[in-house]
């Protein structure tokens, strides 16, 4: 069994439900053992064509699937919860990056590992830290990481349910 991150976002429609959603579909995935669910926050938009506030958990998972099935599994999550594929960064109703695998690194365009954009996003590191203080990326701990960010803005919502 390996140990996965997995960011989930949504910031179209019913963003809790979605959120709910991603994580049952996961939780009833054959190869996929849910272990952590954080927090919800609210990330304000940093491009003014978004109406709706971006709201992202982390999960973390236990999976004895490759990572490329992973990746297959969450992207067929992110379909049948309405998910289209319009322009880079439009909004969307559910997102679901894998943040980190094990201890995998690959520069893959399909599948880059850990996440290019993961140590710059406070909407990944806090939740996860909220999960697991010692969190690190590449060997960084995220609670360096969080601390050169501007986190003013993010608001630390409830738990789902
Ligand atoms: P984004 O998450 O960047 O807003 P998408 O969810 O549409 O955009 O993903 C675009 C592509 O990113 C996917 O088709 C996937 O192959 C690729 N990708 C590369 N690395 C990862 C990763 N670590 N997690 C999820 N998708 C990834
Ligand atoms: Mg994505």
């Amino acid at each position: 069994m390996e140990r996965s991150v997995l960011s989930i976002g949504s910031n179209l429609g019913d963003r809790l439900t979605y959120l709910e959603a991603a994580v049952d579909d996961l939780a009833a995935t054959t190869g996929i053992a849910v272990r952590g669910v954080s927090s919800v926050y609210e990330t304000p938009p940093w491009l003014p064509v978004t109406d709706s506030r971006f709201y992202s958990i982390v999960a973390i998972v236990e999976t004895n699937l490759d990572p490329f099935s992973l990746l297959d599994t969450v992207q067929e999550i992110e379909t049948r919860h309405g998910r289209t594929r319009g322009l880079k960064w439009s909004p969307r109703t559910l997102d679901i990056d894998i943040i980190t695998f094990g201890d995998e690194e690959s520069s893959d365009q399909e599948l880059t590992l850990p996440h290019p954009l993961a140590h710059e996003r406070p909407s990944v590191l806090l939740p996860w830290l909220e999960l697991d203080e010692d969190a690190k990326i590449a060997g960084v701990p995220c609670k360096e990481l969080v601390e050169k960010l501007d986190c003013s803005g993010i608001v630390r919502l409830g738990r789902l349910r």
